[in-house]
């Protein structure tokens, strides 16, 4: 079995590494910038993967400069270290590399900022495993679309990758995968709430990272 030549792009958060930690310790220093009370578990957990404006705005009910000033003082407190704090998910280590063995050819395609995204790869020794890492430029200006240009981004850099697939864990990541015509494998071991990924239209939805060769293998 073989994977000959595809293309398969891995979202980041939530996907590949386990940003809750960081996230959270950002989320909690801008909301107390803002005076908001401490933040609970699903304000929290709410913050991984949307977009960093929509999640203050949606779950915090920032609106205007408000939402400029929470989204200044998270990124302080993240590129200060709190990026970092982003574990692989278990059986994430071993998969690339298994993946690679194919001849599959992997990317990373992300809504965060790409120098944040190859930081964070690097930290957990993954980085050397992908032939690009494709993400969202710092000021926001593509914001709500960041995965779908960062996708484009990485078809356009790799044209000899055959049937390309994106693993992702939102649906977020499902619908940026759709606009480009590619199926997407619902990492199911992500944060998303039951259903989300299968509703939201990903061909298949897997329970760990182990499961992902045999997905692609029956993906057309
Ligand atoms: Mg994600």
């Amino acid at each position: 079995m073989g994977l000959s030549q595809r293309l398969v792009l891995f979202d980041l958060d939530g996907t590949l590494v386990d940003s809750a930690p960081g996230i959270g310790a950002s989320t909690r220093v801008a909301v107390a910038e803002m005076g908001l009370p401490e933040p609970t578990p699903a304000q929290l957990r709410a913050m991984v993967g949307p977009p960093l404006q929509d999640g203050f705005a949606t779950t915090f009910g920032l609106c205007g400069d408000d939402v400029d000033r929470a989204v200044l003082a998270y990124r302080a407190c993240y590129a200060a270290g709190a990026m970092l704090d982003a574990p692989p998910h278990p059986g994430i280590p071993e998969l690339p590399a298994q993946l690679r063995a194919e001849a599959a050819t992997l990317a990373v395609a992300t809504s965060k900022p790409a120098e944040f995204a190859v930081q964070i790869l690097a930290h957990v020794g993954l980085f050397g495993q992908f032939a690009g890492v494709h993400g969202a430029t710092l000021d926001g200006a593509v914001r709500h679309k960041e995965l779908v240009v960062a996708a484009a981004a990485a078809l356009a850099a790799h044209p000899d990758g055959e049937r390309p697939v994106l693993v992702g864990d939102r649906a977020q990541d499902v619908f940026g995968a759709l606009v480009h015509g590619l199926q997407c494998i619902g990492a199911g071991w992500g944060p998303a709430p039951g259903g989300e990924l299968a509703a939201a239209g990903a061909a298949v939805v897997v329970a760990t990272p182990a499961e992902v060769p045999a997905a692609l293998a029956v993906l057309r």
